[in-house]
């Protein structure tokens, strides 16, 4: 019996399927020249000439499940959320969150980070952390993804301070709100070079 994937004699002696491959790059090419010439008279301005995302200036819309950046969510009076016991660092594959942990000051809260801190150049982005924090501290649903220039191995460290405020920024303006004030960093960075 034939196998479902077996190739057809027509598709293996390749000529016609190299032919047919040729064929959809040459029509693509030929319609996106023409339709960018058009463009450029200003004519059929309302069909498109490439089916790529035209990032930053379009952007599709991150899923749902998109693990983005890290925030440290916040407890109804503002402060951090988590606890400092170490779960997320221990997990964290690329070992790549840095804890310090303090007294907190409120007898009925044992102990609160002083410092985090997270060196996105070695995060992997898995969620690990997310995962293993017993406190629902630490969250990636950001929908923004992280910086992508600097000028030092320190410009892509994630504070504590950055981290919780993230999460003020979300809860202020909403799930483009990251997203909208990355892209107006860009620009400025864009502007000054
Ligand atoms: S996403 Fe993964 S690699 Fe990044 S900090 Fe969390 S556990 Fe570590
Ligand atoms: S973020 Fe969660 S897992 Fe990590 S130290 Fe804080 S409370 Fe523990």
């Amino acid at each position: 019996m034939k196998r479902k994937e077996e190739m057809t004699w027509w598709e293996r002696i390749y000529i016609p399927e190299i032919i047919r491959g040729l064929s959809v790059t040459t029509y693509h090419f030929w319609r996106n020249l023409a339709l960018h010439i058009l463009h450029v008279f200003g004519y059929a301005r309302d069909t498109r000439a490439a089916y790529t995302v035209q990032y930053p200036e379009e952007r599709k819309r991150y899923p749902d499940t998109y693990r983005g950046s890290h925030r440290l969510t916040l407890k109804e009076d503002g402060s951090v959320r988590c606890t400092a016991c170490f779960l997320c660092a221990t997990a964290c594959p690329a070992n790549c969150i840095y804890i310090e942990a303090g007294e907190h000051p409120d007898p009925t809260v044992e102990k609160f980070p002083l410092r985090y801190e997270i060196d996105t150049l070695r995060c992997i982005y898995c969620g690990m952390c997310v995962e293993a924090c017993p406190c629902d501290a630490i969250r990636m649903d950001t929908y923004v993804h992280p910086r992508i220039w600097g000028y030092s191995r320190e410009d892509f460290i994630e504070t504590k301070e950055v981290l919780m405020e993230r999460s003020r920024k979300l809860a202020a303006g909403g799930r483009d709100a990251l997203m909208i004030e990355l892209l107006e960093s860009y620009k400025a960075a864009e502007r000054q070079a």
